[in-house]
């Protein structure tokens, strides 16, 4: 969620740091910090906010090793004593920390009892106190001997006094990497703060410790055993992160949807319409023996694996559904050999996604990841892996990557249902067809994104906003909401619209707005039910439709509507949060890539 950045070679590493920095503030912070040392003594600067507030407070330092952090509260207020880095009781140590540490109670009152006084709030702290408290002159041992008391997720960027040519690296199910150029190496946990500056980038992996010096990285085991390591490629496309003309980040990613959804389905679907997954390494037989699909994913890709079971259940003809990954996780799931597990993450980092799947995993079921970030941890641990390329996506509100990630979940229901017999080779042809046309339907919809403003204005004036469908137009309900609710802060939630009767029409007044989504034929007229009767308790309304409605989308086959509707819902909640002022690209408390649970 928060990032970590670590220097070491011939400039200011203040510098550095703080520009890595800024690379990763995409992801949500709300506050920074770094420490640098010179050789002789190590200073820190932290501030509430941005890290470019960094640069004054780094005036007077320089100093050619440091790590910086930008922090997303977990333990403690965002506060300048809660910024990392933490410091040991004697200064020995300094520590910057991604994740949580579960069991820090316990090990502060251990620490405590042994006279380690505390300054923070943070569970971080007690990283750097147990370092100095187990500290035996051999910083290798102690990192190893500290970590083995650790329980959570963390990713670490360590410097000792005694070493101070040097920054010690650690992970448990968060990211960090290390880059290594002539002279000089770098440490940080989104391989984008360092893609273009380390000419070689390697992975840190959990139960590895790594080293890092000006003149290098080694890499070791926890027992000191020294571990060979390949370095990562990364993608040309993956490095570019400007607002290329536009206000926000935002409405460039909505703006590149054609091109995202078209550049992944080229990875799949051949000249002659053929979808075929390179990374896919499931047989025949074991397609057609499945017995359940599950998709398994947080926030926006939970919504697309819903579309993906809609899809599954109706073209492949076996029990499909979407579990949210945190639940999945505690619901003792049932699984066996005959069950296919979708797990979808834009980051490949999601922690409870990486977590769900490790379950998965264990109990024998089929998994398939679906992942936008190539070297992030889903992509390398799971078995068959579907690229989605959306590109880098810099606003928290994810757009692109949701729409990639639909392209993706059809494709797949579309093969599976082949495989299994249960479509056609006529239909199927059919349904790549449509799929194909896809994004250029979404491009329509773009050539004149002005006229949303309009709906923008009954969206600002109403406290409360609910988004109604049926089928996969429920689907596009929960994005639409969750997109809305994320930037504009108004309170909004998706209701299946047969439910509105059994609870949320209580709700319906004259400050309420309903958008209702009615873009499957057979289903239009049973929403638009509901949409009068909403407007007979004097709600206002949108609707939303692919022949007569408020807003009116391209005709396409019902699976692939949720690809459509959304785009005019993205620009709804676009503007509805431009006019309200809001911080756009990095909503308030939340960050890009949920690495902690
Ligand atoms: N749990 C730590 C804290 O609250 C680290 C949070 C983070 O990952 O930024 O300070």
């Amino acid at each position: 969620m928060c990032g970590i950045m670590g220097y070491i070679g011939d400039e200011n590493a203040a510098d550095i740091i703080i520009s890595g920095l800024e690379e990763l503030e995409y992801r949500g912070y709300d506050s920074a910090g770094l420490a640098v040392g010179n050789g002789t003594e190590v200073k820190t600067a932290k501030v509430v906010g941005s890290p470019s507030g960094l640069r004054k407070e780094t005036e007077g330092i320089s100093g050619h090793i440091g790590i910086g952090h930008t922090r997303w509260a977990t333990h403690g207020a965002p506060t300048v004593t809660n910024a990392h880095p933490h410091i040991s009781g004697s200064g020995l140590f300094t520590v910057v920390h991604n994740g949580i540490i579960e069991n820090y109670a316990e090990l502060k009152a251990e620490l405590e009892e042994q006279g380690f006084e505390f300054k923070s709030d943070t569970d971080t702290e007690v990283i750097a106190q147990m370092l100095e408290h187990l500290y035996n002159g051999d910083l290798k041992g102690t990192v190893s001997a500290a970590l083995s008391r650790f329980k959570g997720s963390y990713a670490l960027g360590i410097m000792c006094r005694d070493y101070p040519d040097c920054i010690v690296c650690a992970k448990l199910s968060s990211p960090l990497f290390a880059g290594v150029s002539r002279g000089c190496v770098y440490l940080a946990s989104d391989v984008s703060a360092i893609a273009g500056k380390g000419d070689r980038i390697f992975r840190v992996n959990d139960g590895e410790i790594g080293i890092l010096k000006k003149d290098g990285l080694k890499i070791f085991d926890l027992d000191g055993c020294r571990i060979r390591k390949s370095e990562i490629k990364i993608k040309a496309f993956d490095r570019n992160s400007d607002k290329g003309g536009y206000k926000h980040y935002m409405l460039k990613e909505i703006t590149e949807q054609p091109a995202a959804v078209r550049r992944t389905l080229s990875e799949f679907i051949n000249e002659s319409g053929r979808i075929k997954f390179k990374g896919l390494h499931l047989t025949k037989q074991e397609i057609q023996d499945l017995d359940q699909i599950i998709f398994v994913a947080c926030g926006s890709a939970y919504h697309v694996g819903t579309v993906g079971a809609y899809a599954c259940e109706k073209l492949c003809k076996k029990h499909a559904r979407a579990v949210i990954a945190s639940e999945f996780r505690y619901m003792h799931p049932y699984l066996d050999e005959k069950t296919l597990v979708v797990i979808i993450s834009q980051s490949g980092e999601t922690a409870d996604t990486l977590a769900a799947m490790r379950i998965a995993e264990k109990k024998g079921a089929k998994i398939i990841g679906i992942v936008n970030v190539e070297n992030s941890t889903i992509a390398q641990e799971c078995k068959n892996v579907i690229m989605t390329r959306a590109g880098k996506e810099v606003a928290v509100a994810t757009t692109k990557a949701y729409s990639a990630q639909l392209a993706v979940v059809y494709a797949l229901a579309i093969r599976l249902a082949e495989i299994s017999g249960t479509l056609s080779r006529r239909e199927t042809a059919e349904y790549v067809a449509e799929l194909k046309a896809v994004p250029d339907k979404i491009e329509i919809l773009l050539s004149d994104i002005e006229k949303y403003k309009s709906f923008a204005d009954i969206a600002d004036s109403s406290g409360y906003i609910c988004f109604i469908g049926r089928g996969f137009d429920y689907c596009a309900a929960m994005e639409a909401s969750l997109k809305l609710k994320e930037i504009s802060y108004i309170p909004c939630e998706a209701y299946a619209a047969g439910e509105l009767k059994h609870g949320t029409i209580s709700l319906i007044d004259r400050n309420s707005l309903t958008v209702a989504l009615c873009c499957q034929e057979e289903l239009k007229q049973k929403t638009e039910s509901n949409v009068n009767e909403v407007r007979a308790r004097n709600g206002k309304t949108i609707t939303v439709s692919s022949s007569d409605g408020d807003i009116v989308i391209p005709k396409t086959l019902d699976i692939f509507t949720p690809s459509l509707e959304v785009i005019p819902l993205q620009l709804l909640a676009y503007y509805t949060a431009l006019k309200r002022g809001c911080p756009i690209d990095k909503p308030r408390n939340l960050a890009k890539s949920v690495t902690v649970e």
